[in-house]
């Protein structure tokens, strides 16, 4: 079969045949359909620090945004068929510790992730366990369900708190906080505020009806506050930039007693006003992946009218994957579906 594999430690990637995985005992080969690019392929693309700390066994197939249906059970597998659409949850947990056993698979001591640490799904096929299995539902639009992982993040750190009638700062509008966007309205957010400094990503922002689309890097968000007539700060902050300037000034402008979820990871140690998160008894929550329970959510937002779409910005044959990263690598994307049929 066709894979989009990291040959070897350093940047590229290449189209080559590998063999079709077979599903071993409580394990299900997946038929792809359709995959999405993650800022995480981007970075195994690129061979930034990270990637070369993380991508220990090249040559391997990358990837973990997908969606298709199963093709095969291995031995012990119950409950599931051949035909049936599905997703996959990119993590892959040991079942055994602390936060297994509390729900928090999040959390899991002994994650394995799915195309960093072992195969992904660029490819005709993937193999999966069973217990990572996501039932998809046929109505569901298959170039919306490639991204649920990602969907799955903005998920996560958007429902953390509560949203209805309150005010939210994203600061990030990269896919995930575009798709945060969207699940704040969704969900009875009075206002949503999104800053990003890329003019581009930030009209895409405005696809998903925010309040105000602000580039930090040319406005001031002060004024823009006081044009949205919020007088105390913003009570929930979503950061999703993953950059200390950004994150600093969503701590300035949270009301006394905001609450702010941590989803983007930053390359560098960065520097904080202490004074600031413990004066105002700021809460900050740390997110890390999604919560199994998430993907339910994340299918019945669809099913009741949270339209997606417009965080798609190209779409190509996997064939083309070269022009997917070019894109993704411009700053001029959203989200990038490749189709595998
Ligand atoms: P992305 O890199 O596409 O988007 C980040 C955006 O932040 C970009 O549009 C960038 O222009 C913007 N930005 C940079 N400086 C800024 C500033 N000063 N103010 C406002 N915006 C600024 O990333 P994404 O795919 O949308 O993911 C969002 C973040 O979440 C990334 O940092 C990613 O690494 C992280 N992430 C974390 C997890 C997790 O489990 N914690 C999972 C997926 C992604
Ligand atoms: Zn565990």
């Amino acid at each position: 079969m066709d894979a989009i594999v990291k040959p070897a430690a350093g940047p590229g990637l290449e189209l080559r045949k590998v063999p079709i995985p077979e599903a071993g005992p409580g394990e299900v080969l997946i038929k792809v359909h359709k995959t999405a690019i993650c800022g995480t392929d981007v970075h195994i693309y690129n061979w930034d620090p990270w990637a070369a700390q993380h991508i220990t066994h090249p040559p391997m197939t990358i990837g973990h945004e997908y969606v298709g249906e199963i093709a095969g059970l291995g031995a012990g597998v119950t409950g599931l068929h051949v035909g049936q659409r599905v997703s996959g949850e990119g993590h892959i947990t040991c079942h055994h510790c602390r936060n297994c056993h509390n729900g928090n698979i999040q959390w899991c001591k002994d994650t394995i992730g799915v195309g960093v640490d072992r195969d992904g799904a660029f490819a005709e096929y993937i193999c999966i366990p069973e217990t990572n299995v996501i039932l998809i539902d046929e109505e569901l639009p298959e170039d919306v369900v490639s991204f649920f992982d990602a969907f799955g993040n903005a998920t996560h750190t958007a429902l953390m708190w509560d949203l209805v009638g309150e005010d939210v700062l994203i600061t990030g509008a990269g896919p995930i906080g575009i798709i945060a966007a969207g699940i704040c309205k969704f969900a009875g957010a009075r206002r949503v505020v999104i800053t990003d400094v890329n003019d581009y990503r930030l009209e895409l922002a405005r696809k998903m009806n925010v309040d105000a689309a602000v580039n930090t890097a040319k406005e001031d968000l002060r004024e823009v506050m006081q044009e949205q007539k919020l007088v105390e700060g913003f009570d929930v902050g979503l950061e999703m930039s993953g950059n200390g300037a950004a994150f600093r000034q969503m701590c300035q402008v949270m009301r006394n007693g905001g609450k702010i979820s941590l989803l983007g990871l930053g390359n560098k140690p960065i520097e904080l006003d202490m004074n600031e998160i413990i004066c105002k008894g700021l809460t900050l929550q740390g997110i890390y992946g999604r919560k199994m329970d998430n993907w339910h959510k994340m299918s019945y937002m669809v099913q009741g009218g949270l339209d997606l779409t417009p965080v798609i910005t190209h779409r190509f044959h996997y064939t083309e994957f070269e022009k997917g990263f070019a894109a993704m690598n411009s700053g001029k994307s959203g989200k990038v579906v490749l189709s595998w049929m």
